[in-house]
């Protein structure tokens, strides 16, 4: 059925029997189309006088009309608020999505972000009138080296992934410096996918290692397969199973013996904050996802920020720049040879980023830490598990988790599809039946080493009320799929602007330009 605008009303008003609206919004939920389709570029959203005719002196370069939608203010501040209502937030409700850590974003920290000594500075503003940012990013270094006990901190990178090009581009400076062109980097089996793309990025050869049936880097394999073509393992701990790798030393000693380096994903930084750290496992190099474990905002294609530690043996080829302390001022360290600390620096495999960083992430991610202190820190570590705990041990009756006999989880629970044989629902059907309920889906099909993984992350900042009721929910969409629902799971999500897209079309051939129908009719 089409609504006034010519577009489908929202499928799920018609299967239901809902009331058909005349706009074709429900409620106060509005429909809404493409910028191009509510304005065009004959109409104008201000009043200015045509310009005087004057010649051209572009010799033939002039831009032709890139036929830009003309709106009013009101016009384009409600089209963008209506698409903001249709995307689902962290501000809106629980965000259970494993192994990106969606927690509520302080807003003291936006507070903080805005103040203009933080906002309103240019990275090429002398250093002499930007002492109090470069402090900031010196105290936020100096947290992040003690809470991982590693020695020097890179603070450019601008994700996790981009941390994780540092890092390997650090281990293969270290090699190269050696004299030696290792080739292989080993990759646990669970692994989230930008630890071999980073690696293969960088030229290296990926190999798998296999888990152990508890979800476990399987360390006799991993010893097996070191020698002298590994130039570093990547592992992430905890995993993405959501357990934390007991052998990690083991596996650091082994490594290392083997002359190569260990990565370390520290993704999942959020659940050991406080309790472990990093350096005294035997990492060399590890980003850490301020905007998962920091709090700071992401999703969206938002700004992330992936600073990297290093160990003793990596730091002298950490990229540039850094901030140095000199005693009564800050420096801006930006020249491999000019100022190193001695001649530490001269080996910098270079520069990740035009500038310094993303400063009002760090801005954010300062004021959580110093919000929090050292003893809240290691509360968000203990309560982060702790809640996901309740969730794996509220849920384990009637859903499958692959390595709930093998003890505690630690910020994740993971569960498979096994809970599902026979009913014809799948995980995707489940994730969708979710929207439904107002909950955003939690991640699925990932680890790939369990059958139709179901990944939930509640973080700490969940409270028991909220905990208790999406356990409730997912309790009860379980026993609809058991009672023989199949039919209502695979139509979901019936109450979402949109039903069920082609996910893999979507991926496979994105449509990324608008063309107009005149054009298209031709
Ligand atoms: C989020 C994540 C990454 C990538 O981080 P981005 O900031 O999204 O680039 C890498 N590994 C793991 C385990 C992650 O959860």
């Amino acid at each position: 059925m089409l609504n006034r605008q010519g577009r489908e009303t929202a499928p799920g008003a018609i299967e239901t029997g809902e009331i058909e609206t005349f706009t074709g919004n429900r409620g106060l939920a509005l429909e809404e189309p493409l910028i191009f389709e509510i304005g065009d570029s004959e109409r104008t959203g201000v009043d200015l006088l045509a310009p005087p005719k004057v010649a051209s002196r572009l010799g033939g370069l002039e831009r032709e009309p890139i036929g830009l939608p003309g709106l009013s203010e009101p016009e384009a501040v409600r089209h963008y608020t209506r698409l903001s209502r249709q995307n689902f937030a962290i501000d809106m409700g629980l965000f259970p999505l494993g192994s990106c850590t969606m927690k509520h974003n302080p807003r003291l920290n936006e507070k903080m972000a805005r103040l203009p000594g933080f906002s309103d500075i240019h990275p090429l503003q002398p250093v002499d009138s930007v002492q109090g940012a470069l402090e900031l990013i010196d105290s936020l270094a100096h947290w992040l080296k003690t809470l991982t006990g590693m020695p020097e901190v890179a603070m450019s990178p601008k994700a996790g992934a981009h941390g994780e090009l540092c890092g390997m581009l650090a281990i293969r400076a270290a090699h190269e410096a050696r004299g030696e062109a290792r080739k292989v980097v080993l990759v646990p089996e669970s692994a989230h996918g930008t630890n071999p793309a980073t690696a293969a990025f960088c030229g290296y050869e990926v190999e798998n290692i296999p888990a152990t049936p508890a979800g476990r880097v399987d360390l006799a394999a991993l010893k097996a397969r070191l020698g002298a073509d590994v130039a570093a393992v990547m592992i992430t701990n905890p995993n993405t199973c959501g357990l934390f790798e007991p052998d990690m030393i083991a596996i650091s000693e082994a490594t290392h013996a083997a002359g190569a380096y260990v990565y370390c994903d520290g993704a999942n930084f959020n659940a050991i904050v406080g309790r472990v750290r990093p350096g005294d496992l035997g990492v060399d190099a590890m980003h850490i996802n301020l905007h998962k474990t920091f709090s700071t905002p992401h999703g969206g294609g938002g700004p992330g920020a992936g600073p990297v530690v290093f160990s003793a043996a990596l730091a002298p080829f950490a990229p540039l720049p850094f901030v140095r302390h000199t005693g009564t001022h800050f420096e801006l360290v930006e020249e491999e040879q000019a100022h190193g600390r001695g001649d530490a620096h001269a080996r910098s495999f270079g520069r990740m980023v035009a500038f310094h960083g993303q400063m009002g992430m760090f801005v954010r991610a300062l004021s959580y830490i110093m919000s929090h202190g050292a003893d809240g820190l290691r509360q968000v570590a203990e309560d982060a598990v702790l809640n996901a705990n309740y969730v794996l041990r509220s849920l384990d009756d009637v859903m499958t988790a692959p390595f709930g006999t093998s003890g505690p989880c630690m910020h994740e629970a993971l569960f498979d599809d096994h809970f599902l044989e026979g009913t014809g629902v799948t995980t995707i059907d489940i994730a969708k039946a979710l929207i439904d309920e107002g909950y955003h889906p939690m991640t699925m099909y990932f680890p790939l080493v369990v059958h139709g993984a179901m990944l939930i992350e509640p973080t700490e900042t969940e409270s028991k009320a909220t905990l208790d009721q999406f356990i409730a929910t997912l309790r009860h969409l379980v026993a609809r799929a058991k009672a023989g629902e199949v039919e209502h799971f695979k139509a979901a999500p019936h109450l979402a602007p949109r039903r069920r897209l082609d996910e893999t079309l979507a991926a496979r051939k994105p449509v990324l330009s608008w063309v107009p129908e005149s054009i298209a009719a031709e």
